[in-house]
């Protein structure tokens, strides 16, 4: 039987290099996102050509219950759930000084609550005291979290910032129910995210002055570390967060 994955946010970037690894290591599938239905049924497509099992659920993980309709379709179409990664986001930039309600709202709803929404049904299936036998859930922070790095990144920082304490917080709570809980810290990783904030062009610029290595990362050097996080090669690691960040 194989394991069954569900990445929030995975048409494009690094959720969608996981989708793809995992496939191509053995596990079906849900490739979940919420305005990109070509990229994400083109991705289902490609791994069901190369042999593997995919499906596309559209969901808007800021809102409790489409999460929770999510995970209906999910039992319906795959079948009891192995992992979960907890990867959508949004990367806006805007200074204190700029605040307005909405935009924090939804740093915090996107990053954050989308987190809080998918756990929660995963610990229902995954839980030994519902009645599950255990799983993984990944959280994908970033490393902004503990450098701050830039004007205009307070609200993302802070935000990666909180999901480091809920991975560290929901791990302790659902270690003895067979669910580890572990988050990846990227650095900066070449997708489309800086598109609304540095650009790529700037993006590559920062990277070469700015990571110890001197370039940025790629979507398939995260996805390896959630592919080993997801598996029992990690079987004693969790409350952790792992930084894949050049350095950084
Ligand atoms: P990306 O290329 O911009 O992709 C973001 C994905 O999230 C897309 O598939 C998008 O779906 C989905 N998404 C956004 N809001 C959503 C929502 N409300 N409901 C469902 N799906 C939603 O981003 P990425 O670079 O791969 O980043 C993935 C994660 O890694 C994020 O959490 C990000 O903060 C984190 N991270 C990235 C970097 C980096 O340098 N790239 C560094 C550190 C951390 P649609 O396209 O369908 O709207």
């Amino acid at each position: 039987m194989k394991k069954i994955m569900l990445i929030t946010g995975a048409s494009r970037g690094i959720g969608a290099e996981i989708a793809l690894l995992a496939a191509a290591n053995g596990y079906a599938v849900a490739i979940n996102y919420l305005n990109s239905e070509v990229a994400a049924n083109k991705l289902v497509s490609q791994i069901i050509k190369d042999g593997g099992q995919a499906i596309a659920l559209r969901a808007d993980v800021r809102d409790p219950k489409q999460v929770a309709k999510l995970f209906t379709e999910l039992d319906a179409k795959l079948g009891r759930l192995d992992v979960l990664v907890n990867n959508a986001g949004i990367l806006t930039s805007f200074r204190v000084d700029e605040t307005e309600q909405s935009k924090l709202e939804d740093m915090f709803e996107s990053n954050v609550y989308s987190a809080f929404y998918c756990s929660r049904e995963a610990i229902l299936r995954m839980s030994t005291q519902h009645g599950g036998t255990g799983g993984v859930i990944i959280n994908m922070s970033s490393a902004a979290s503990r450098l701050g790095t830039r004007a205009g990144s307070v609200a993302y920082s802070a935000a990666k910032g909180a999901m480091d304490s809920f991975n560290l917080a929901m791990a302790k709570e659902v270690a003895a129910q067979g669910i580890r809980v572990n988050a990846i810290r990227p650095g900066l990783i070449d997708t489309e995210i800086h598109a609304a904030d540095i650009g790529q062009e700037g993006m590559h610029k920062l990277a070469k002055t700015a990571v110890p290595m001197g370039r940025a990362g790629t979507a398939r050097e995260v996805a390896d570390a959630a592919l080993w996080l997801a598996s029992d090669a990690s079987s004693y690691v969790t409350a952790t967060t792992l930084d894949v960040t050049g350095g950084r």
